[in-house]
């Protein structure tokens, strides 16, 4: 078999910039895999330092979808001796369990369960529904389909869900899957001509539980065949669980016989979690990993991080692993200077002339054209990506921004950032020149 960071090398190739990626995330080498981590070596400091703060999350990440599980990246210095990343806090180990049939499907995360899962607003429904699923198996909530934003909890939940069900009857036969894997296990099934084997593991099982779905889209072979087994599992009153980003009918690429299926059972959903959550959170995982924060910062970071609780959890072991290289102190100054990395400058206001004047300087625009009627490509990009920017980055409303612009209507700026928004999914070059800009602003 490949080594593991051989594949994650395969999938980053794919989503970056060539130079990015020979300079920053090639020259790191696998030293060690584990069942929890995987240990690399860079051959200098600022390797290892770039990569840590550009692409970790990206690559762990990937790992975890390749390995199915959770994983930690560290990184060494190549001939140095161990020496750890603080910024990486080791998860508890994991214990070792006994197999449980069908053979060689992933286990669930044990350390995802219901308990260390934090309920509020906008995530109930979807605990509620899961916690039904796990009394209920097979019951009115088949399939049931979760979905909601990167770093909000699916995969979280499906695993909790997995493990009560497993805990609740330990021979059942259970796979819980990223939608990726079964592809690359359909994948070699099909070159090993081994489908016969294939049918028969996914189509007799108690329950399926596959994460990240939205992935299938445009694979048309794995639609094809998560199509008959859903269809089988389903007649046999066998539990579906999905979870993915989007919502079915967004999902684009997606036939349309699994997007009907996959709205017949119960469709539940995940919000970007409210301040009484956040603080819920970072307290639970504080605790979790014994790490005592004052309010204040407890409060600080909850307030600063709002969209993704990966990334609240991340703030948190950061703001963690500084203090305890501050001998434990942890601070709200501390806080303060190490989100300034993640977030850049969180308490920093952006105005609208920062924005007119950065995008100026980064296209080479004069203001006047800017803010002015001429609609050449070459001057409305730039005006676009400015009206995005001054939408995500100031609290100003679209008539304000439409006035800053040349007195332009708000209906103008609600299609540049929409069409913006759009664009930056499917356009490195404009993903990368917001995020500098961004960055920059930030500063
Ligand atoms: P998703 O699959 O939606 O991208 P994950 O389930 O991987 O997100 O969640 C990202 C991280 O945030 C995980 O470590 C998870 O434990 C944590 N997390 C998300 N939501 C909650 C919550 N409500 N309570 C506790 N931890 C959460
Ligand atoms: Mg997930």
């Amino acid at each position: 078999m490949d080594r593991l960071w051989d594949r994650v090398l395969d999938v980053l190739k794919g989503s970056l910039d060539v130079k990015n990626f020979s300079a920053w995330i090639a020259p790191l080498r696998q030293v060690q895999a584990t069942k929890s981590h995987l240990r690399l070596a860079a051959p200098n400091k600022t390797v290892r330092k770039w990569f840590i703060d550009h692409y970790l999350a990206r690559a762990t990440e990937t790992l975890r979808l390749i390995a199915g599980r959770e994983m930690t990246i560290e990184i060494e210095l190549a001939h140095a001796q161990m020496t750890f990343d603080k910024s990486v806090i080791t998860p508890a180990p994991v214990r070792e369990e006994p197999p449980r049939p069908p053979a060689n499907s992933p286990l669930p995360n044990e350390n995802y369960t219901f308990e260390n899962f934090v309920v509020g607003q906008s995530n109930e429904f979807a605990y509620a529904a899961c916690k039904n699923v796990a009394k209920n198996p097979g019951g009115g909530m088949n399939p049931l389909f979760i979905f909601g934003g990167t770093g909000l909890g699916k995969t979280h939940l499906l695993n909790a869900l997995a493990v009560q069900l497993l805990k609740r009857r330990p021979d059942q036969r259970l796979v819980i899957i990223p939608a990726e894997r079964f592809m690359n296990e359909l994948i070699s099934a099909i070159q090993s001509k081994r489908t016969a084997a294939f049918h028969k593991k996914y189509r007799n099982l108690d329950a399926l539980l596959i994460d990240d779905i939205q992935t299938i889209a445009g694979k048309h072979a794995t639609q094809e065949e998560f199509f008959h087994t859903f269809n089988t599992l389903y007649e046999n009153d066998a539990q579906i669980v999905l979870a993915s980003d989007k919502y079915p009918k967004d999902i684009e690429g997606l036939e349309e016989r699994l997007r009907s299926r996959f709205g017949m059972g119960m469709i539940a959903d995940i919000q970007p979690p409210e301040l009484e959550t956040r603080i819920a959170i970072v307290r639970k995982k504080a605790a979790a990993e014994n790490v005592s924060l004052p309010e204040d910062v407890v409060f600080y970071i909850a307030a600063h991080i709002k969209n993704n609780v990966r990334e609240l959890e991340g703030a948190l072991r950061r703001v963690a692993a500084f203090g305890e290289l501050h001998e434990g102190r942890v601070n709200l100054d501390l806080a303060r200077r190490v989100l300034r990395q993640v977030v850049g400058d969180p308490d920093k206001a952006i105005s609208i002339e920062q924005i007119q004047r950065s995008v100026c300087e980064f296209y080479h625009v004069r203001h006047n054209d800017l803010i002015g009627a001429r609609k050449h490509k070459s001057i409305a990009r730039p005006r676009q990506v400015a009206m995005y920017l001054a939408r995500r980055l100031t609290g100003a409303s679209l008539p304000d921004i439409g006035e800053k612009f040349g007195n332009r209507d708000h209906t103008t700026v609600l299609h540049a950032v929409r069409k913006m928004d759009a664009l930056s999914k499917e356009d490195p070059q404009l993903t990368m020149a917001l995020e500098t800009l961004e960055k920059t602003l930030k500063a």
